[in-house]
C-alpha cells in the first residue's frame, strides 16, 4: 500500500508514518524534477519503510487569449497566449516555425492587468500540436512581480 502525499507549491511535502505517527517535512525537489507523480520509499525514525507517491497539485490552467512575443536572437515574433497555468503556457504563433519539443525558448506575456504588464519568461517546449499550437512549461515556477500578482488576483 502507498501512501499519497501532496507536494507544496515550495517542493516540500510531509511523510506521515503509519507505524509510529510521527511525520516529518522534507524537500523533495530533487525526487520529483518536472514530473507531476513520483513513487518512492522512505524510512522514517523508527526504521519503518513505507511506500509513497509524491504528486503535485495539478496547477489550474485557464483558457486566455493574451499577446505576447517568442523572442530568438533578438528577433521579435507574435504569438498568442491560449492558455496558461502557474506550471506554463500554452502558445500559436503566427508564423512557420522550427520549433522543437525540449527546446528552451524566451517569451514575453503580455497581461491584460491594468498596466498591461510586460512578463520576460523561459520556457521549456513539452508538446508541439500542429501546425501552429506549442505547449510550454515554465523553467521556474516561482512566480514573483506582475505574473505573482496575476496569479494570485486571477486564480
Ligand atoms: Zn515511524
Amino acid at each position: 500500500m502507498s501512501i499519497k502525499v501532496f507536494v507544496t507549491s515550495n517542493q516540500m511535502a510531509t511523510f506521515p508514518c503509519p507505524q509510529c505517527g510521527e511525520s516529518q517535512l522534507k524537500d523533495v525537489s530533487k525526487f520529483l524534477g518536472h514530473a507531476s507523480q513520483v513513487r518512492l520509499k522512505y524510512k522514517c525514525k523508527c526504521q519503518n519503510s513505507f511506500s509513497v507517491i509524491l504528486e503535485r497539485r495539478r496547477s489550474i490552467r485557464k483558457e486566455v487569449s493574451l499577446k505576447g512575443y517568442l523572442i530568438e536572437k533578438q528577433q521579435k515574433t507574435p504569438i498568442t497566449i491560449v492558455d496558461i497555468s502557474k506550471h506554463g503556457v500554452k502558445i500559436k504563433i503566427l508564423k512557420k516555425h522550427t520549433l522543437k519539443k525540449g527546446e528552451k525558448i524566451e517569451i514575453e506575456l503580455i497581461l491584460d492587468d491594468p498596466n498591461r504588464s510586460i512578463v520576460p519568461k523561459a520556457v521549456r517546449i513539452n508538446k508541439i500540436i500542429p501546425p501552429m499550437t506549442i505547449g510550454c512549461e515554465f523553467i521556474d515556477f516561482n512566480h514573483y512581480g506582475n505574473l505573482g500578482k496575476y496569479f494570485l488576483y486571477h486564480f
